[in-house]
């Protein structure tokens, strides 16, 4: 076991940086040092909502070098630069063997735990929960070997972070759940992590028409720097009616934020034909669809995690952006330290930022 720096949460918007007690790896885990840890919605959620269970360490965005592995553990070893994957998954199920792990519903069972259903934090003896089976708000993770994903030497922490979850639920919207052609036509409601990287992901493919729709000017002017032809401003004009005119309703349209609203502009934007990819959340409320949408033939998908097979999908992005086909750099707009958490998490919640990252100095 060692002591490592952790941002705990006690209480809804309540935290800080303590020092805390994290054990060895069990077999089948590895123990990572983290280096940098994107900061994201779902993180925010947990952090100001009343059903968190306290204390907990959250962080779930993660990159870093792994330090030491338990046993059993055979893909990674000390010193691989890796890649934290969100989802816990147990490798057994049918989704699991089926080559989709993020349908599997393991992580069910190991809120606040590891998949064995035990905790590896605690401080002075009081156990700390865990969040998705990885808390990388702190210097050193302990993290199931399924969510550990090599890559290369030369891609940046701060890049890698941005792989663990909400930019790739963006990216696998385009390449692995529309499969957008060259071409195509894209609208992307709401153009935080996941939205940006459903811009970068058609871009990257050639899609024709791609419109951006957000709130925030500063936003929009950093997705037609990286690849929207339109952009619009939905606090000035109507999404729907301007996508309307520029495309006669789009190929595709990617709802990346979860709102009621968003969703049923998502679904009104769509052409005859299209597909509506919408990402959602467990809290957002119900959302009026008009039925007569489906006489056009349209589908409506859920965006898990971009269908992501960690594996195959996290190295697969990280080339890509090696290539010089996604801009991530573009998207990373700001960098903070572990004690400024909070100020993080204000800038995410005001929507002034698209992808901020938590930085760790090396073997701090
Ligand atoms: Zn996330
Ligand atoms: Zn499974």
């Amino acid at each position: 076991m060692r002591e490592i720096e952790a941002a705990v949460v006690r209480g809804p918007e309540e935290h800080a940086v303590e020092t805390v007690t994290l054990d060895d790896p069990e077999p089948g885990e590895v123990l990572v040092d983290v280096r940098a840890t994107g900061v994201c919605h779902t993180d925010y959620h947990a952090y100001t909502s009343d059903d968190t269970d306290h204390p907990v360490v959250l962080g779930h965005e993660g990159s870093g070098v792994v330090a030491a592995v338990g046993d059993g553990v055979s893909t990674v070893e000390p010193g691989d630069r890796v890649v934290l994957w969100v989802l816990p998954s147990c490798g057994d199920c049918g989704y699991c063997r089926g080559g989709e792990p993020y349908l599997c519903q393991a992580r069910r069972e190991t809120r606040g735990r590891m998949m064995d259903g035990t905790r590896r934090l605690s401080q002075d003896g009081e156990p700390i929960d865990h969040f998705y089976a990885q808390s990388s708000f702190a210097s050193m993770a302990v993290v199931p070997e399924r969510q550990v994903v090599p890559v290369a030497d030369d891609v940046p922490f701060e890049i890698g972070a941005l792989l663990g979850c909400g930019v790739t639920t963006g990216l696998g919207g385009v390449t692995n759940i529309a499969e957008v052609e060259s071409g195509a036509s894209v609208a992307v409601f709401g153009c935080g992590g996941v939205g940006a990287g459903a811009v970068l992901a058609a871009n990257a493919v050639s899609a024709g028409t791609v419109v951006a729709v957000d709130l925030d000017p500063d936003t929009l002017a950093t997705m037609a720097e990286i690849g929207a032809t339109h952009t619009v401003n939905a606090g000035e004009t109507d999404p729907v009616e301007r996508i309307e005119e520029l495309t006669g309703g789009v190929d595709y349209a990617f709802e990346c934020i979860g709102t009621p609203q968003t969703v049923q502009q998502a679904v009104a934007s769509l052409g005859p034909g299209g597909t509506a990819a919408i990402t959602g959340t467990s809290s957002t409320p119900p959302a009026e669809i008009d039925l007569g949408r489906f006489t056009k033939g349209i589908s409506v998908v859920g965006n898990i995690v971009g269908f992501t097979q960690p594996r195959v999908d996290i190295p697969r992005y990280a080339r890509m952006y090696q290539n010089g086909d996604l801009d991530l750099d573009a998207i990373l707009t700001r960098r903070y330290e572990l004690g400024d958490l909070g100020e993080a998490f204000d800038a995410l919640a005001a929507g002034e930022v698209i992808r901020s990252v938590v930085r760790f100095e090396e073997g701090a």
